[in-house]
C-alpha cells in the first residue's frame, strides 16, 4: 500500500516535470517565479527579464522574443500584469502566421536596440521610428504605421507652433526621436525622462514648457491630464517599423511577408481600430 502511494507520487512528480518542460507550463513557471504574468487568454507569454528567455532567444526554437518599452499607449502598455497594445497584437499576429510562440519582455526604450543587436531578443516592436542612424545598427521591416512627433503644451501657452519652441524647456523621453530632434531647437533646454508620462507630468507641474512626443501616446496622456493640449502643427512626420538584428534577412523576410498579409487582409487596420477609436 505504502509502496503504491510512493509510486503514484513519483508518477505525479514525473508528470509535473514533464509538463514543466512542455510549452504550456511556461505560464505557470513564470507566475510561480513572481515574474510578470501572462496576457489575457494566455496567448502570449509575458516574461520578466529575469527568465532564461535571453538564452533561449532563437527564431529557430519555435519562439520569438520581442522587446518593447510598455510605457507607450496605445502601442504598448501595461494592463494589470499584461503587456497589451497595437504592437503586441501585431507581433502576436505575425508570430501566429510564422507558427511561432511569442514572448514579450519589457525594458527601457534605449535598451531595445542593444537587446536586438546582442541577440537577447529577436526583434523590437515599440512604436519605433525608422531613421538613418538606427538603420546602421538594426534592420527595419516594412513600415506598419504613420506617426508624428507632436508638441504638448498647457492650455493658454504662448507656444503655438514648432517655431515658438526656441529657447524653451522641452520635456522628452530619453533616446526617442523626440529627444533626438528636439536637439535641433535653437537654445532649447532639453529635459529627459524615462517615461513619456513623466515628461507630461513635468509639463503639468510647470517644470517644462512643452513636451515633444509621438502623436498617439500624446492623445492618451492629454486625455488623462487636464489643462493640456496638442498643437495642430506636428514637429516631425515619421513611420514605425519592427527592428531585427542586422543581417537577419531570414526573419526580416518572414516578418515582411506576414506584415503584407496583415495589411492586405485588413487585419492590421482592425488591430489599430481596436485601440484607436477616434481619429
Ligand atoms: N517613435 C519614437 C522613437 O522611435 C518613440 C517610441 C517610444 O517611445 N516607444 O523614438
Amino acid at each position: 500500500m505504502k509502496k503504491n502511494k510512493i509510486a503514484v507520487a513519483v508518477a505525479l512528480c514525473m508528470a509535473a516535470v514533464l509538463t514543466a518542460c512542455g510549452g504550456t507550463a511556461k505560464t505557470e513557471t513564470t507566475k510561480a517565479a513572481g515574474a510578470e504574468t501572462t496576457k489575457a487568454g494566455a496567448e502570449t507569454t509575458v516574461a520578466a527579464e529575469t527568465t532564461k528567455a535571453g538564452a533561449e532567444s532563437s527564431a529557430a526554437g519555435g519562439k520569438l522574443v520581442m522587446v518593447t518599452n510598455a510605457e507607450f499607449p496605445p502601442y504598448e502598455y501595461h494592463d494589470n500584469n499584461d503587456i497589451v497594445g497595437i504592437d503586441a497584437d501585431i507581433a502576436k499576429a505575425i508570430a501566429d502566421k510564422m507558427g511561432m510562440e511569442l514572448e514579450i519582455q519589457d525594458m527601457a526604450f534605449d535598451s531595445l536596440i542593444p537587446a536586438v543587436q546582442s541577440g537577447k531578443a529577436d526583434f523590437t516592436a515599440a512604436g519605433m521610428t525608422v531613421n538613418e542612424d538606427r538603420k546602421k545598427n538594426v534592420d527595419f521591416t516594412d513600415t506598419y504605421a504613420q506617426a508624428a512627433q507632436v508638441i504638448i503644451v498647457k492650455d493658454g501657452s504662448e507656444i503655438k507652433a514648432p517655431a515658438d519652441l526656441d529657447g524653451k524647456k522641452i520635456g522628452v523621453q530619453t533616446g526617442t526621436t523626440g529627444d533626438i530632434y528636439a536637439g535641433d531647437i535653437k537654445d532649447g533646454n532639453i529635459q529627459r525622462f524615462n517615461k513619456g508620462m513623466e515628461a507630461v507630468m513635468a509639463l503639468s507641474q510647470g517644470k517644462v514648457d512643452a513636451v515633444v512626443i509621438d502623436r498617439e501616446p500624446a492623445k492618451v496622456f492629454v486625455k488623462e491630464n487636464a489643462g493640456l493640449k496638442i498643437l495642430d502643427e506636428a514637429f516631425t512626420e515619421e513611420e514605425y517599423a519592427i527592428a531585427v538584428k542586422k543581417g537577419n534577412t531570414e526573419l526580416l523576410e518572414k516578418m515582411n511577408a506576414a506584415i503584407k498579409e496583415l495589411k492586405d487582409s485588413g487585419e492590421l487596420q482592425k488591430i489599430v481600430d481596436k485601440y484607436i477609436t477616434a481619429k
